[in-house]
């Protein structure tokens, strides 16, 4: 039988785990389809010479492109020439070598955080890319995202390719960055729980709790990259997102978190004196709900549950 091979750049973080994972147990293998999983040590995709091996060496049919420099607040703030630079080479290298190669299908990994910080109607939806600049904390991040996109496309345009962009919102799961000073809100509450309950202090979470915020299961968003590289035929930018009433504002995620790991939740402590950072970024799944309306997504404490039951097993390697 033939092989078709799925290269998935980033393989290595919380989404290429969660997507091995959903791989494992054969039913690809049955189809014909391998799947081969990067690191940065296979290569290093700012460099197009190593970006070009390794697509030489794979000879890939698809490509799922994850690869990121990603992080949380933090360190979007201060890395922002890093954010913007190296996730502009990566991004470049990656659809070059796609083109190059005949790539017959490439999901490009976007994000919600690329959109505006503020439009006048929400929710966002997938034309509302390019309406108006992103948060200033992440526009390093948020640009490199929308020149994938606008270079995608430009592909699709000129050489006849279908390539698709994915814009997912918050991804939290097994293998998240658990580190406090770099991580996501759910591995960051996380660990910062974890901490609190060790030392028998409360837990203080920066800013109001009342931001509203959209969350994907890695497990879930897994399913949906696998759907859209295989079934959806389409070109048209997806949001890949719950539906709206599953929006939760911080201060339940921080009561579920709390629960989950058995921790008082009289003990969490919200300081409104420091900032909220964007109230909302709803975003609207119309979109992907039209072409995949049966989709089940894991309810956020399921999820949870999951997430934290892997942190405490993996404590002493997981990225903290
Ligand atoms: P992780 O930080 O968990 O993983 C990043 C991956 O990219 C790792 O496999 C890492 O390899 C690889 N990588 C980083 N730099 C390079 C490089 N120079 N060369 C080759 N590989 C590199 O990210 P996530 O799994 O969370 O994110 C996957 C994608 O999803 C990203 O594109 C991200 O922007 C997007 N996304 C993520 C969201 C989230 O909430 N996490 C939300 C929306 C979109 P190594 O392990 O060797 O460092």
């Amino acid at each position: 039988m033939i092989m078709l091979t799925v290269l998935v750049t980033g393989g290595s973080g919380l989404v290429g785990k969660a997507i091995e994972r959903k791989v494992q147990g054969g039913r690809f293998l049955e189809m014909g389809i391998q799947f081969v999983f990067l690191s940065s040590k296979e290569a290093d995709l700012r460099n197009i010479t190593e970006t070009r091996q390794i697509f030489e060496q794979y000879n890939p049919t698809y490509v799922i492109h994850l690869a990121a420099r990603v992080g949380g607040l933090y360190k979007n703030l201060v890395s922002k020439v890093e954010m913007l630079s190296e996730n502009l080479s990566i991004n470049q290298n990656v659809l070059q070598c796609c083109h190059e190669f005949g790539v017959t299908r490439c999901v490009n990994v976007s994000s919600t955080c690329a959109f505006p910080n503020e439009i006048a109607n929400y929710p966002l939806k997938e034309e509302d890319m390019h309406s108006g600049p992103p948060h200033p904390s992440n526009e390093g991040y948020a640009y490199a995202k929308r020149v994938s996109e606008v270079l995608m496309r430009a592909y699709n345009e000129q050489y006849g390719h279908r390539y698709v962009t994915v814009i997912p919102t918050n991804v939290y799961g097994p293998h998240d960055n658990f580190d406090i000073e770099d991580a996501h809100v759910v591995p960051g509450l996380i660990h910062k729980c974890y901490k609190a309950k060790l030392q028998g202090t409360n837990l203080t979470i920066c800013g109001s709790g009342k931001p509203l915020r959209q969350f994907i299961f890695s497990d879930d968003l897994a399913e949906l990259l696998l759907w859209t590289l295989l079934q959806y035929t389409g070109s048209d930018s997806l949001i890949l997102a719950p539906d709206r009433v599953d929006e939760v504002m911080i201060s339940d995620l921080a009561c579920l978190i709390a629960q989950s790991m058995k921790f008082d939740e009289d003990r969490l402590i919200f300081d409104a004196s420091q900032s909220d950072g964007q109230l909302r970024k709803t975003a609207s799944n119309e979109r992907l709900r039209k072409n995949l309306p049966g989709f089940t997504f894991t309810p956020l404490k399921l999820g949870i549950d999951a997430t934290v039951k892997w942190f405490l097993e993996n404590y002493e390697s997981c990225r903290r």
